[in-house]
């Protein structure tokens, strides 16, 4: 069931800058709301946020008893709302994390917690990674109920804390998992890790996520006697761990390719350089010899894909400026190909590293998650619609480098597919770095694309 005849959409879309209709208006209102409450772990608070999106809900007419707000924490919050369906077929789940990663004021441009709109762009901590997809489903959810849409299934939003923390017990998805089962229990999961990319401005690929690398840290220490840094000694445990972390990063996983990585290269690596498609062409062919892939491995997008990779995050040594350092300790974070042994990840790095001095120990636990099989059903929804939006643009399975509360999903049985719509341009939206931005145009096309995959995908009847 189309939602709306495509020509017309189009046009909404197009003009959504200068012509607002009220659900546009809406949707503004909503993400900016949510993009400026601070979620961030040091000072931020996920409670105040699933309490205002919880609100928006209440008002807009929906019954208490269909919104849940879950604090499993001081400051910490989850959302859990649904839309009642016919039950004809099992619900389906759409989620979104409402924490967003730290953001100095000092390093940014602007305010990260107010929202800038200018030169095209949204710009803020959270304007993408997650509140762009959080703020589309709650907005489309109001939109469905105002329309009076009768889906075959009951339509879950959760909204959820915690996904930045690699290892919080108060994850919300994990949590809801666990505990709350029956609230979010769905056929399958609509979640972030897809979204678009765009190359110069041109969109190249529409991705839907099937499968993600596996999150993995490592502390690093190295313990010394110390001593008054006017008697200086090079084996101190600062220049060590330096030593050993210059090796960390030397260090290259071995490259390979499995089916989701294979499909993606195929398609995204035919718009690049003769270079890199010809590394390409020699992996696909079994050889993986550094020289050979090198312009696979240079570009850090290809390299998370064909790889694992580890990468020294975090530093914390010495007591005294004019004395050596007793401890200097360092966390490596790693991100291991889903088939990959953890066991023999340490036990790279051990070897790379090749001092006994300094101690590699794993942190937190790591969660399996098989990738989700390929639904026909969504597939066809996705490459319909993205087509109708995006004429001519390759719909791609993707595995991606980071994780996201998919892996919670997967692990407990609930297919998790990465889908949002969102494009943007490659190594530029900022998501967990600097100046997070998105496309005002792709923001609202995601909107659009969202809500005609989520009636699509519902059978939602008006
Ligand atoms: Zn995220």
């Amino acid at each position: 069931m189309r939602a709306s005849p495509l020509c017309f959409a189009g046009l909404l879309t197009a003009t959504a800058a200068f012509a607002q209709s009220p659900d546009d208006a809406r949707f503004r209102s909503i993400y900016k709301e949510l993009v400026e409450i601070n979620t961030t772990e040091s000072a931020g608070d996920t409670l105040i946020a699933a309490n205002a999106m919880a609100k928006r809900l209440l008002d807009a007419g929906f019954p208490a008893a269909d919104v849940q707000v879950i604090s499993t924490a001081p400051r910490k919050g989850n959302l859990v709302a649904r839309l009642r369906g016919t039950g004809a077929k099992k619900p389906m789940l759409l989620t979104a994390h409402l924490d967003v990663v730290e953001a100095k004021r000092e390093d940014w441009d602007f305010d990260p917690f107010v929202l800038q709109e200018t030169d095209g762009y949204f710009r803020a901590r959270g304007s993408i990674d997650d509140k762009a997809e959080a703020s589309i489903f709650l907005s489309n959810l109001i939109r469905l109920h105002d329309e009076g849409a009768k889906p075959e299934r009951d339509i879950i939003l959760a909204l959820t804390t915690d996904e930045e923390l690699a290892d919080s017990p108060h994850d919300g998805t994990r949590v809801l998992l666990e505990q709350h089962r029956d609230l979010i229990d769905a056929e399958f999961a609509i979640n972030e890790g897809g979204g678009g990319t765009l190359r110069e401005g041109k969109p190249i690929s529409s991705n839907i996520q099937l499968s993600e690398k596996v999150y993995r840290s490592f502390r690093l220490e190295v313990k010394d006697p110390g001593g008054h840094s006017a008697l200086p000694r090079r084996d101190n445990a600062i220049t060590k761990l330096a030593e050993a972390l210059v090796r960390v990063a030397d260090y290259e996983f071995p490259a390979r390719l499995n089916t989701v990585t294979g499909a993606y290269l195929q398609i995204v690596t035919r718009l690049d350089t003769p270079e890199v498609k010809a590394a390409f062409a020699a992996l696909q062919a079994g050889d993986n010899r550094p020289d050979v892939i090198a312009p696979l491995s240079k570009k850090p997008g290809y390299n998370a894909q064909i790889r694992t990779t580890c990468v020294a995050t975090m530093l914390e040594a010495g007591h005294a400026e004019n004395a050596m350092a007793q401890t200097a300790r360092a966390i490596v974070n790693c991100r291991l190909l889903p088939d990959e042994n953890p066991a023999n990840v340490e036990r790279a790095l051990n070897e790379a590293i090749h001092d006994p001095r300094v101690a590699v120990a794993p942190l937190g636990t790591v969660v399996d998650s098989p990738a989700s099989p390929m639904s026909p059903e969504v597939l066809r929804a996705v490459e319909e619609i993205s087509a109708d939006i995006w004429p001519g643009v390759p719909v791609i399975p993707t595995q991606s480098g980071g994780y996201t509360d998919s892996r919670w999903l997967r692990k407990y049985g609930v297919p998790a597919y990465g889908v949002s719509g969102i494009f943007s341009e490659e190594g530029k939206s900022g998501v967990h770095g600097l100046n997070e931005q998105v496309g005002v145009k792709q923001l609202f096309d995601a909107k659009e694309f969202l809500y005609r995959l989520v009636s699509r995908l519902s059978v939602t009847q008006r």
